[in-house]
């Protein structure tokens, strides 16, 4: 297994340069490699998929691998591979693949994934030191999958799960939990929990689907009731961060609840994003401030580029909600975003 070591998040923290005006060191970067995918989440975009954007619109894999160097030369110490779904990008598995042994300073990467075309990478994921997979799958249920999804995707995303499972890999499920819509999967999931080692998030539902809509939102405290009505015993696991992590006696996995709506957990975000055209956002609720992309192609030294990285972090909000008020209400899908 390659060196994916180093330094323990505390000691990364003090030595990022990154550090916003609230004093929160940015050590996470979640990449999204495209916006482009195998499914079409109604919570996250349209039917018909979004406009097509031009191959030259992507950040190509050298311009991520020159940011990335920049990065973690400042701090960055956690990657998150995400999208639009990151396994439809051609030359996506290569990029991954390379990652923990180009950059060892890292102390994790990452991959959020709908699991429809991760089957027959895990091995090498796995041989590559990649342990972490975020799996998104909102129903144990075929046809709620399908209508959600508006794909028939379920059975080889479970098998899929399974697999990964088997071989070890630490694995979190997403779930957006709808009113009306999913809500009766809650005694599916709990009882996942309790029979296999791995942990179910739920995330509140957000209005980044393309068109602002977000009727079936569940805040996340009433998701918590929800959770102690099947299991009453749940209590919380301490030292949890983005998601209120629970457990109970007798319970292999874990619960999680994100309140990525209500945003309780502001005060310690330590994440900037990069969006598939090189957009950098502090915050999932700001625009994109700042354009790497352009900036490189427009002949920016690393230099140049960190100072305006450094720049841009020292304007972070104070929260979610302020980054909002700012943004004057643009409520792209996540895919553009990197969820
Ligand atoms: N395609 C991959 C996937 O679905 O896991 C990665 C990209 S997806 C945008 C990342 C995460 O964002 C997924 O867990 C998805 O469920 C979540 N997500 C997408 N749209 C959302 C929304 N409107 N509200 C809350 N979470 C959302
Ligand atoms: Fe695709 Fe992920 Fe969005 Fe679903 S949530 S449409 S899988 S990018």
């Amino acid at each position: 297994m390659p060196p994916l070591h180093l330094l323990p998040a505390a000691e990364s923290a003090e030595r990022s340069a990154l550090v916003d005006p609230y004093g929160r060191a940015i050590t996470y970067l979640r990449l999204a490699l495209t916006d482009l995918c195998n499914l079409r989440c109604t919570y996250c975009m349209p039917a018909r998929g979004l406009p097509k954007l031009g191959h030259s619109a992507l950040m190509r894999y050298e311009e991520l691998n020159r940011l990335l160097a920049v990065l973690i030369s400042a701090g960055i110490r956690k990657v998150r591979i995400t999208g639009g779904e990151p396994f439809v990008r051609k030359g996506s598995m290569d990029f991954i693949r390379a990652l923990p042994r180009r950059f060892p300073r890292l102390t994790s990467v990452n991959i959020t994934t709908n699991g429809v075309d991760l089957a027959p990478r895990l091995g090498l994921l796995k041989k590559a030191g990649i342990h972490n997979l975020n799996i998104s799958l909102d129903a144990l249920d075929r046809e709620l999958f399908h209508s959600i999804t508006r794909r028939d995707q379920f059975v080889p995303v479970l098998e899929t799960v399974r697999s990964a499972l088997e071989m070890d890999f630490h694995v979190k499920i997403n779930v957006v939990l709808m009113r009306g819509v999913n809500e009766n999967q809650i005694p599916a999931f709990v009882d996942w929990a309790r029979r296999e080692k791995l942990t179910i998030r739920f995330i509140e539902q957000m209005p980044f689907n393309a068109s602002g809509e977000n009727d079936t939102f569940i805040p996340a405290r009433e998701i918590l009731q929800q959770l102690r009505r099947e299991e009453p015993a749940l209590s919380a696991i301490p030292g949890s961060a983005t998601a209120a992590l629970y457990s109970a006696p007798g319970f292999s996995g874990a619960l999680g609840i994100i309140a990525a709506y209500t945003r309780t957990f502001c005060g310690s975000c330590d994440r900037l994003r990069l969006t598939p055209t090189g957009g950098l956002q502090t915050c999932l609720y700001a625009a994109p401030q700042l354009n790497v992309r352009d900036m490189m192609r427009a002949g920016a030294t690393d230099g140049e580029i960190l100072a305006a990285v450094k720049k841009l972090i020292a304007r972070r909000g104070r929260d979610g909600f302020e980054a909002e008020k700012k943004n004057n209400g643009a409520l792209p899908s996540m895919a553009q975003i990197g969820g």
